[in-house]
């Protein structure tokens, strides 16, 4: 047998792209940024890609906001720039993670609006869903409910991301009669891959696994797993992400959120997570688990089925392929 190694060719509707459109990527050198710029240049895609750092403006001041937009003339803009971080830095900084996202937020949208941005892709999180809502979780059910304590602040804000486009769209709608839809937002689940924070406290769970296993490695000592070990997480490769983030921004044409995440099927437990990363990196020391840190939300199991009904050709990257290349 030959093994034929499954792979996407192309972006769908990457021919609507002309090297006169200019787009826009805030937050563009960071994890998920750079899993779009890497999608940029595997598909050689047209237009002017500017993938924005806080180096080149802070977001949260509306003055530098306005000049970002008014120097560079997008023409699309995908908005992932947010204060992020894993469940440890979301329980600390709960008052920054509010003021600064729905600062970036309203400055953001706001100027996509006034500039007239074809199309704005903005980014939630399947952590902002309702703590208490029915598995798996549909995009519908983003307003259902409080959000799980340990990330309460973060989830408003980004909830409000949802809103603040819909009231732009419908303003555009009642004033021009336009009903194109400009703006519109993706929900993934839990990103990894390179370029990712891999801070042990303040990151997420799987670059913080890669670097406490490097230094168990390195000082002969034991890994630690943070909590039980047992949530399950639906952990989505962000070059993957990238691809689907420029699907959408070309593709999907509704001002509803769409999941953007690996299937029900594909969710695995931290202890399994963990096994995987010690196997690529050759660690066969001992494993203890910490149970005086928390194991924040238990599961989030999404359904990524409407994304999968419009993309059906998608191929994502195998776990452990992107463990390997992360
Ligand atoms: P990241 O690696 O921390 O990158 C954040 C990006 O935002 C960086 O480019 C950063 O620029 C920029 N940024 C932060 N504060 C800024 C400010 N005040 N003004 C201008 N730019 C600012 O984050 P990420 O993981 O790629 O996340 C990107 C998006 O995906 C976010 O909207 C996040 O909520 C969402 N998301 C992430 C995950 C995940 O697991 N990582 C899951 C679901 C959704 P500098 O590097 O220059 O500071
Ligand atoms: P979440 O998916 O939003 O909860 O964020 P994380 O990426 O921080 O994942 C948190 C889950 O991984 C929790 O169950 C933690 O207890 C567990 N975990 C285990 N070890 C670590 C670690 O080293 N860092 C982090 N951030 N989480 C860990």
């Amino acid at each position: 047998h030959t093994r034929v190694k499954m792979t996407n060719t192309t972006i769908p509707g990457a021919d609507k792209l002309t090297d006169n459109d200019v787009i826009l990527v805030t937050g563009g050198t960071g994890l998920f940024g750079k899993g779009i710029e890497a999608n940029v240049k595997k598909y050689n895609l047209k237009g002017k890609w500017i993938f924005l750092s806080s180096k080149d403006g802070d977001l949260r001041n509306q003055e530098q906001c306005e000049k970002l937009f008014t120097e560079n003339k997008p023409t699309y803009v995908i908005h992932l720039a947010a204060f992020v971080g894993g469940l440890f830095r979301n329980m600390k900084y709960k008052p920054e993670f509010w003021i600064d996202n729905v600062n970036m937020n309203n400055n953001v949208l706001s100027c996509c609006h006034k500039y007239k941005v074809k199309k704005t892709v903005s980014c939630l999180s399947t952590c902002v869903f309702p703590d208490k809502v029915t598995y798996p979780i549909l995009e519908s059910s983003l307003h259902n409910g409080p959000p799980h304590f340990s990330n309460d602040a973060y989830a408003y804000a980004k909830r409000m991301v949802d809103c603040l486009g819909k009231w732009f769209n419908e303003r555009q709608r009642n004033e021009t009669g336009d009903d194109t839809v400009r703006f519109t937002t993706v929900i993934p689940t839990n990103l990894f891959g390179p370029h990712d924070n891999f801070q042990i406290e303040d990151g997420h769970v799987l670059p913080g696994l890669m670097h406490k296993a490097k230094i168990a490695l390195d000082t002969n000592s034991d890994f630690v797993i943070y909590g039980t070990g047992k949530p399950l997480r639906q952990f989505l490769y962000s070059v993957d992400a990238g691809h689907m983030a420029i699907w959408a921004l070309l593709n999907y044409n509704s001002e509803e959120p769409v999941m953007i995440s690996v299937g029900e099927d594909d969710e695995v437990s931290i202890a399994d997570a963990a096994m995987v990363i010690l196997d690529k990196m050759g660690f066969k020391g001992n494993v203890v688990y910490d149970t005086t840190k928390s194991d924040g939300q238990y599961k989030k199991t999404a359904s990524n089925e409407k994304f999968k009904r419009l993309y059906p050709d998608f191929v994502f990257t195998p776990f452990d392929q992107a463990i390997e290349e992360t």
